[in-house]
């Protein structure tokens, strides 16, 4: 339990120190509560200004309005560095790209209708509402028919691995509302989500000629979620769609009176992996610029919308970041980084290549922020970080009160996908907490657009990221790093 008095004085050296004042202020407790209260009053300013800014909504609204779907290897996403990398040179930051080769692959054709089921009128077949998941190989040009089995899990797969061969292999995994429902989205995410990332695999392993999951999502609107699959090692890709779960829910209702048949037409491609770049722009420290604090989201998205949630809200948000020092005129000692990465979504390319960059020099990386929770007011910090540094962060935490986001959420697991190369090598990582009770109701659909953000939630998470940039880009020392051996728990 923390009790208030029993830190002040260690907050007040550290902050003496970070306001690099302490040879101009007269010793004693006086003097300590001064540059507290300096400290307090810049953070202060900064969140106001962040919270008032239009800058951040402006450019989301440019992103998504004006290029639209930005996945890996399109000329959208190009379109999207290179609009990005315009806006940040406009706000005096040093902006770099960096490439990074990433795959490419296109989605084609997609339909399904069910052929035979129980009790089937004469003549009619049923349209399913699905779409491919990036990643999946393609049918035959003409489609390809055969008959369903109906998966609740992988212990039911195991259990009828002899019945696959041949066979469509649809899973009904359901997304759990209810924990999403209580601020635990990314659990329900990740549980359901296994069978998205790893079920298209294994059933291939065992014959399967297709792969259907059950969207991932709590809404109701007969949407399909797309999203990356992962092979295994030297695996061919099947045909892999995701159903709306209101179709998942018909063909487990027919599934269980009899044979269900369906045919299926997928025509993506696989083309030679292209060029990407991450979007890299520096608001150099004025003491240590070698050294850097990253704040980051990624610029590229699925292709089905706008990608306006994921993560167009993210990677402005960081952005603004710099637009807030701009306007306040701040310069802290560290470097604050922003950067736009490439691929997160089907590749993680942008962010090993970015690791690769800087493997030599980790030292220099001294913590990193990624949003890319959706577009939800911020709660606070999700933060991997050691215990001890929690109670550094208090004047973070205390400067974010007038806005709520007073949660620190401390994890020693993965904050943000594309800093997680960073934070596996000791390097502190944080996210913006977001209430995400309603990301996975539009996330990888086709409603994922400008609609869903509220320019004032945005702000929070501008907020939360530039509070925390400029006081961790101004410690006296970094954070420590984490040890491995709890990296790795
Ligand atoms: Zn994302």
């Amino acid at each position: 339990m923390r009790t208030s008095g029993e830190h002040r004085g260690g907050w007040a050296a550290l902050t003496l120190c970070a306001l690099g004042i302490v040879g101009a202020a007269p010793p004693g407790r006086a003097a300590e509560t001064d540059a507290e209260a300096a400290q307090a009053a810049t953070l202060a300013r900064i969140r106001d200004a962040a919270m008032t800014q239009e800058w951040a909504f402006r450019h989301l609204r440019e992103l998504t309005d004006r290029i639209g779907p930005r996945l890996s290897g399109s000329p959208q996403l190009a379109a999207a560095v290179t609009q990005v990398a315009a806006a940040m040179r406009s706000l005096g930051a040093e902006v770099s790209l960096q490439p990074a080769k990433v795959p490419h692959w296109v989605r084609g054709a997609e339909q399904g209708e069910l052929t035979e089921y129980p009790g089937q009128p004469p003549g009619i077949t049923q349209r399913l509402h699905l779409t491919a998941l990036g990643g999946s190989g393609a049918t035959p040009a003409a489609g390809l028919t055969a008959p369903v089995i109906a998966i609740h899990d992988f212990e039911e797969l195991q259990a009828r691995a002899a019945e696959v061969r041949g066979r469509i292999v649809a899973y009904d995994s359901r997304f759990d509302q209810r924990l999403a429902d209580n601020g635990r989205a990314g659990d329900a995410y990740g549980q359901a989500g296994q069978y998205r990332f790893r079920g298209p695999a294994r059933a291939a392993a065992l014959g399967a000629v297709a792969v259907l999951v059950r969207s991932i999502g709590g809404a109701d609107y007969r949407l399909p979620h797309t999203g990356a699959t992962v092979w295994q090692e030297g695996q061919t890709p099947i045909p892999a769609a995701a159903l709306a779960a209101e179709d998942s829910d018909l063909i487990m209702r027919l599934a269980a009176e009899g044979p269900v048949q369906m045919k299926l037409l997928l025509t993506p491609r696989l083309l030679p992996d292209a060029d990407g770049n991450n979007v890299i722009a520096d608001w150099r420290g004025r003491e240590s610029p070698d050294e850097v604090v990253i704040v980051s989201g990624h610029l590229d998205s699925w292709d089905l919308a706008t990608g306006a949630t994921d993560d167009g809200v993210g990677v402005l948000a960081a952005a603004a970041v710099i637009e807030v020092l701009r306007q306040l005129d701040l310069h802290p000692r560290r470097t604050i980084r922003f950067v736009g990465w490439t691929n997160e979504e089907n590749g993680g390319r942008g962010g090993q290549a970015y690791f690769a960059s800087v493997a030599g020099s980790l030292a220099k990386q001294t913590a990193a922020i990624e949003s890319d929770e959706g577009a939800g007011r911020s709660l606070g910090l999700n933060a991997a970080i050691t215990a001890e540094s929690e109670q550094t962060l208090r004047p973070v935490i205390d400067a974010l009160r007038p806005i709520g986001a007073t949660s620190l959420s401390r994890t020693e697991g993965e904050v943000g996908a594309d800093i997680f190369p960073l934070q596996e090598a000791g390097v502190p990582g944080f996210a913006p907490l977001v209430d995400a009770r309603h990301y996975f109701d539009y996330h990888h659909t086709a409603a994922d657009t400008l609609d869903k953000v509220d320019p004032v939630n945005m702000n929070t998470q501008v907020a939360t990221m530039a509070v925390l940039a400029y006081y961790l880009a101004e410690l006296p020392t970094p954070l420590p790093r984490l040890a491995a051996e709890a990296r790795h728990r």
